[in-house]
């Protein structure tokens, strides 16, 4: 039995358990209740803070535990034990940036010499600072970093941004990105039965995260376009291709990459491809 810590309500709760949906993992959670036990997967859910996670996880209390990045890049080395990031999970991405009152005169990180700053993530901060040379006086506040200047407290904030609308709406500017985020599987070390479980999981979520970058397409070629179409679709192997009733026209199916599909249509639309159809992939194991 592995037991994983996820948030209990927060902005990482959703999309953790919409991820273990995805992986096949079925369990019910209900209301306030700080255990559930998946159905048909050996796991035990613990719905914690965000914040306890890593400790929990250090400690032996959980195996493995979703969280920020920035949540175990700052408690990282107050950890009594190695807690490890084993998986990126590409959801709730956000930033740690410094701002300062809009209008403050700013050209570079140096300006932030002798400043005081106010934060949640001090470790990061410090780190930062040091990398860049930098002295000044951190101030560690739990919440609401957002009004420490014109509250008087400090010069400048270091605080979480996604889309900067919180920034702007209290007057601040965006100046400098500490660090870049997204949630992470975490894990300490493991018995082998344990890390056998991790490795199931681990499989599941690859290949989940595999299929939303990756659509399936079918469309119609006539024989004589095929060679150009088949060179821009790679397909896992190669695409497979089907005769259809009207000779001399082939059914193509293939595997596209979600980045580069706009381009790729328009190519195989040049290259005589036609009733092109694009699905989304559910999972895509290789
Ligand atoms: P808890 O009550 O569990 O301590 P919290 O208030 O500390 O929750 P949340 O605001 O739910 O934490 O954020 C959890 C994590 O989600 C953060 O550590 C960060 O990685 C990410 N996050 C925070 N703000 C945003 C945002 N605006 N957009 C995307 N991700 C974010
Ligand atoms: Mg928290």
């Amino acid at each position: 039995m592995l037991r994983v810590a996820i948030q209990k309500s927060g902005r990482l709760t959703e999309e953790s358990l919409e991820l273990m949906h995805e992986c096949g993992i079925d369990f019910a959670k209900s209301g306030g209740k700080l255990k559930a036990l998946a159905y048909n997967f050996p796991v035990e859910f613990l719905f914690l803070r965000d914040d306890d996670i890593p400790e929990y996880v250090a400690d032996g209390v959980a195996d493995v535990g979703i969280v920020g990045e920035n949540v175990i890049a700052e408690e990282h080395s107050a950890l009594q034990q190695p807690v490890e990031i084993i998986e990126r999970l590409g959801f709730s991405r956000c930033r740690l940036s410094l701002a300062v009152p809009r209008g403050t005169p700013y050209s570079s990180v140096h300006d932030l010499q002798g400043k005081r700053i106010a934060t949640s993530f001090p470790n990061i901060l410090r780190r930062f600072l040091a990398t860049h040379n930098i002295c000044a006086e951190i101030h560690e506040i739990s919440g609401s970093v957002e009004i420490a200047p014109s509250i008087g407290l400090a010069e400048a904030i270091c605080d979480i941004v996604s889309s900067g609308s919180t920034l702007l709406s209290n007057g601040l500017q965006e100046v400098e990105t500490v660090f870049h985020s997204e949630a992470v599987l975490i894990a300490r070390p493991l018995s082998a039965d344990k890390q056998k479980i991790v490795d199931d999981l681990r499989f599941r979520i690859q290949s989940v995260g595999r299929a939303k970058h990756n659509k399936y397409i079918i469309l119609n070629a006539p024989s004589e376009s095929l060679p150009a179409i088949i060179q821009l679709l790679p397909g896992i192997k190669s695409p497979t291709i089907t005769p259809l009733a009207t000779s001399g026209w082939n059914a193509v199916h293939s595997v596209v990459p979600e980045d580069t599909f706009w381009e790729i249509i328009g190519k195989l639309k040049e290259a005589g491809a036609k009733g092109i159809l694009v699905v989304p992939i559910e999972k895509m194991i290789l």
